[in-house]
């Protein structure tokens, strides 16, 4: 297990978004987090990378106590997030905002020292890998949403986090680019990172999963691999809101 919460819960003024969510993702797999809008997803994430602090339970990584702590601490312990709304600085460069995820001490001496120069090309070849290196030198508001998407992963993964926390990676993307996104993040997985994924496109989440956890009302009612999943009974149930 890798990263675990125990009866976390959150409520928002009457609104419970988390009822005591139990959970354990897999270590180096592809995990999904699925369920209806309003389940709960969204809030899991924010509480697990600190953005905002539970009410109750636990929040476990790698067996260390992650609980309550500033989302710095938690993208230090390894665990790196994207948005659902992505968040890119529009007036930097493609380039600009994969270096601005470099904490500051890795470019003491400046972009022409040796070691900015090597970031620069640690940042490139992220940019590379994910087909948007022909972008490095535009804007971030001239890209299109699904390059802002994938510049979003660039900069999470210049930080070279183990685990990676995608909310909604193919949301608003064109089919294209969607196909791409899966296959990435299955690549990514084999070179030994762990995914967590929010994402409503079923087909994506049932071809590139290998554990999914279902959320209704706070908490899951379900988890398995897509085969059984696809199946159960209780997500077909919340989904149709029965
Ligand atoms: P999901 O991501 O599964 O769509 P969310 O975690 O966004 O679900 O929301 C869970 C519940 O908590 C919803 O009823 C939502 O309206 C409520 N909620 C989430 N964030 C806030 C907030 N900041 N203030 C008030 N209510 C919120």
């Amino acid at each position: 297990m890798t990263l675990e919460t125990t009866g976390l819960s959150k409520a928002f003024g009457g609104v419970t978004a988390l009822d005591g969510a139990s959970v354990s993702f897999h270590q180096g797999e592809v995990n999904a987090l699925i369920g209806p809008n309003g389940s709960g997803k969204t809030t899991y994430f924010n509480c697990v990378t600190g953005m905002i602090k539970p009410d109750g339970g636990t929040v476990s990584y790698q067996g260390r106590d992650l609980t309550g702590k500033a989302p710095h601490r938690i993208a230090r312990a390894g665990i790196g997030r994207t948005f659902q709304l992505c968040r890119t600085f529009p007036r930097m460069t493609a380039l600009e905002n994969v270096l601005s995820a470099v904490p500051p001490t890795g470019l003491i001496g400046g972009l022409r020292s040796a070691r900015g120069r090597a970031e620069i090309e640690r940042a490139m070849g992220w940019l590379t890998r994910l087909g948007i290196e022909h972008l490095a030198g535009s804007e971030a508001r001239d890209l299109s949403w699904g390059q802002q998407k994938l510049l979003e992963l660039a900069g999470v993964l210049m930080a070279e986090p183990e685990t990676v926390l995608l909310d909604e990676p193919a949301g608003g993307v064109n089919p294209a680019l969607l196909d791409r996104i899966g296959v990435l993040i299955r690549e990514l997985n084999a070179e030994g990172r762990t995914f967590v994924i929010v994402e409503h496109n079923m087909d994506l989440v049932m071809s590139i999963s290998d554990h999914i956890v279902v959320f209704d009302r706070g908490r899951p009612i379900a988890e398995g691999p897509p085969s059984q999943i696809r199946t159960d009974e209780r997500v077909l149930g919340a989904y149709l809101g029965v």
